[in-house]
């Protein structure tokens, strides 16, 4: 049998350390960022770890013509040494420097005094480049991010690239070897039809990735360019594909008819302590309408967070269970499936459903039980991550498969879950409000059903956005929601660049809310041991701690309905659709919610307008017009935040019409050479494998 892989991409999926300069330690570090459960880093995903954002760098004339409250370059000479006054240790030390128009303070906190007489000796002239801010109507500047001699000012490049960093990978260690992976892209066939990609001015997929990892202007980095539109749409031509594969085997292998006889979902339904909705009795009637038939479902759960998905996706697996069949419900983190088991099992307990728990953090003869269960039969339900992909999970009968918050996944990762039953419904949720009309192009002919009303009784959540500087009278704020009863979340954002020290890290801002809560306060990021971050959940969630320091990982499904307070800080780095998404973790209580957006202020237009919007709405669909809209206007692609090992480039709300292309392209492209045996097919094989992996493959094997 021929290798599923085409040798060509083999450069492509050695792993990290293959790269020069990323040793043990480094890898350990990108496994963090870019592996997961089944694989260490590779290089392809640090060649698709592509820059979220660029740095200007190019010089101002002078220091008066420096821009505030953004990256700021420009040479100046220094005049001043400042030590911190020896009885204050903790001070800063300043250097001071000027040139004919002004003055910058430079500041320096755990100064290393001997490095900064080296490096800015007074009386030399330097170019000095970060982030600039006026203080008390003086200008200053905290770390610069570099400090050069004149001699050097040509190795400054005028556009740097931003990249999406973890603890231990510093901005220009990440350019440096994802530039490296990016050097490692073979010259792969050309896959694009040839007329499509001349109109496009399209250029070789190698030479796309190259210019992704060089911007040479701001707008390469804006997502506008050539280069990045040729990398969305190969990434939606190789989906579309794969879709269309799918629907190729979907109608060779008939689906199965799953109908039970409603007693395990009166069961639960009874045992809920509260009423379905209309929306939800109507997505679980339009699930079962699909189970019973023999065709394979393939449907599309739309509803906003807190809209109430779980219960509809526990309602169909159920059913399923009345056939005496088996479910997965997959979540696409460790914290949230064992927050979907934990919640689940009381109920399925009631209905006397066998609900189990897999990730990969399950071991030994804990894990050996499970995959015992699922073989024999003996457990209806499975709750899990990625791990239930893999080898040696099997299943007695499963017949449906449940995605939670499918923007997190990939297209490959769907149908690896379709491969494990002969016949397996699959039921995708989503949060993400995205327009009806791309919904359907993006998800391909999948139906959608859509819970469009909240849950009875849930309270609007007032929002305000609030300077940083007005950090005392929040925390006040907070201190007295605790005394009511409330709990709290704390988001910080994640370090993108750690030798940016404005940043509130998630570490320090718990250390010091604890220095006024006590015990009262719990911290939670991506980078904790997986243990310590469930023992942090389980903390929140059972009350004994009544504040959560978080990074994003809060961000999808979590559901402590006592929370009633959110703040967010530094909220104007975060995109509109991230914001809606936090918020979403509040206002599910009977309690009044409030959710503070800190900003550190000058604001830009666009996270101005952001911030408005979130003070306004709470409509997941207008804040995805209002998010498209500014986007539109040349904002910044979201940053993708570090820990998901998901590269997806393509964007539902921006590539539409790419979109549409590639979905024209991947039907011809099947109809005329189903087995991928002409020389494009052939290239198509390459692409697919590049975005798909193996089950593409197999399911091209298998058509
Ligand atoms: P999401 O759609 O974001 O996944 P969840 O399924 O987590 O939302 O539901 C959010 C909260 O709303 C949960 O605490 C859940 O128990 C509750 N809930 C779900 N349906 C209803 C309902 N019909 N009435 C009241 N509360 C509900
Ligand atoms: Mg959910």
């Amino acid at each position: 049998m021929k290798p599923l892989r085409p040798s060509v991409l083999d450069p492509l999926f050695a792993p990290a350390t293959a790269l020069s300069g990323v040793g043990p330690k480094l890898a350990k570090a990108l496994d963090k960022l870019l592996g997961d459960e089944t694989h260490a880093a590779r290089v392809i995903d640090l060649m698709f770890h592509l820059p979220t954002g660029a740095i200007d760098r190019r010089p101002s004339e002078s220091i008066a013509e420096a821009p505030i409250g953004e990256v700021a370059t420009f040479s100046a000479q220094v005049t001043e040494h400042r030590p911190a006054p020896p009885n204050k240790a903790k001070a800063p030390y300043r250097v001071i420097v000027e040139d004919e128009t002004g003055d910058v303070t430079l500041v320096f906190f755990h100064a290393d005094v001997r490095h900064l007489l080296q490096t800015l000796p007074i009386g030399a002239y330097r170019i000095i480049s970060g982030k600039l801010e006026l203080w008390d109507g003086m200008r200053q500047m905290v770390h610069p991010d570099r400090i050069l001699d004149p001699k050097l000012a040509a190795t400054l490049p005028s556009v740097e690239p931003v990249y999406g960093l973890t603890e231990g990978i510093g901005g220009r260690v990440m350019a440096r070897i994802a530039a490296g992976a990016a050097e490692r892209c073979p010259d792969l066939p050309e896959w694009q039809d040839e007329a499509f990609a001349a109109r496009n001015d399209f250029v070789p997929f190698r030479d796309a990735i190259h210019a992704l990892h060089h911007p040479v202007d701001l707008k390469a980095a804006t997502g506008e360019t050539v280069a990045r539109r040729r990398i969305a749409y190969d990434e939606l031509l190789a989906s579309q594909i794969a879709l269309a594969l799918v629907r190729r085997q979907q109608k060779k292998a008939a689906g199965r008819a799953t109908a039970g006889d409603g007693v395990l979902r009166h069961a639960i339904e009874t045992a809920l302590p509260f009423t379905l909705t209309d929306g939800q009795r109507k997505a679980i009637a339009d699930i079962h309408d699909d189970m019973e038939k023999p065709e394979r479902m393939l449907r599309l759960l739309q509803g906003d967070v807190g809209s109430g998905k779980t219960v509809v996706a526990l309602m169909a697996m159920a059913a399923a269970a009345e056939a005496r069949r088996q479910s997965v419900l997959m979540a696409p983190t460790e914290i949230l499936a064992r927050q979907h088991a934990e919640r689940l099992a009381p109920l399925a307990d009631k209905a006397g459903l066998k609900l189990a728990l897999l990730t990969g953090r399950e071991k030994g003869a804990g894990r050996r039980q499970v995959l015992e269960g699922l073989a024999n039969g003996e457990i209806d339900i499975v709750v899990g991550t990625h791990a239930l992909f893999q080898e040696g999970v099997a299943f007695h009968d499963l017949a449906l498969a449940v995605v939670d918050e499918q923007h997190r996944f990939g297209v490959h990762q769907r149908l690896l879950l379709g491969a494990k039953g002969e016949a397996v419904d699959i039921l995708v949720m989503t949060a993400t409000p995205i327009p009806r009309t791309l919904a359907l192009t993006w998800f391909g002919d999948m139906d959608v059903s859509i819970l469009s009303e909240k849950p009875a009784g849930r309270k609007p959540i007032t929002t305000r956005a609030i300077s940083l500087e007005r950090y005392d009278e929040v925390v006040g704020a907070v201190g007295r929601a605790l005394e009511s009863g409330a709990q709290v979340y704390w988001v910080c954002p994640l370090v993108q660049e750690s030798d940016t020290l404005d940043v509130a890290a998630a570490q320090e801002r718990f250390e010091a809310l604890q220095d006024l809560f006590g015990d009262k306060v719990g911290l939670l990021h991506g980078q904790m041991p997986g243990r310590d971050k469930d023992a942090a959940m389980a903390a929140f969630s059972g009350g004994q701690t009544r504040v959560l320091v978080s990074t994003t990982v809060i961000e999808v499904g979590v559901d402590v309905p006592n929370a009633s307070v959110m703040v967010i800080e530094h909220a104007e780095r975060f995109g509109l659709a991230q914001l809606h998404q936090l918020r979403g973790r509040i206002g599910r209580g009977s309690a009044a919610s409030t959710c503070l957006l800190l900003y550190k202020g000058p604001l830009g237009q666009v996270a101005e307008a952001r911030l408005t919007i979130m003070r306004e709405s709470e409509d997941g669909f207008r804040i995805a017009e209002e998010d498209l809209r500014l986007r539109g206007e040349g904002e910044v692609l979201g940053t993708r935040q570090s820990g998901s090992p998901d590269w997806r480039i393509a964007r539902p709300e921006i590539d539409g019409d790419l979109l549409a292309a590639a979905r024209d392209d991947a039907r011809l492209l099947i109809e005329r050479d189903p087995q991928l045996e002409t020389p494009r097919g052939q290239a198509i094989r390459t692409l697919l494998y590049l975005f798909e992996r193996d089950v593409a493959i197999r399911l091209l094997r298998a058509g």
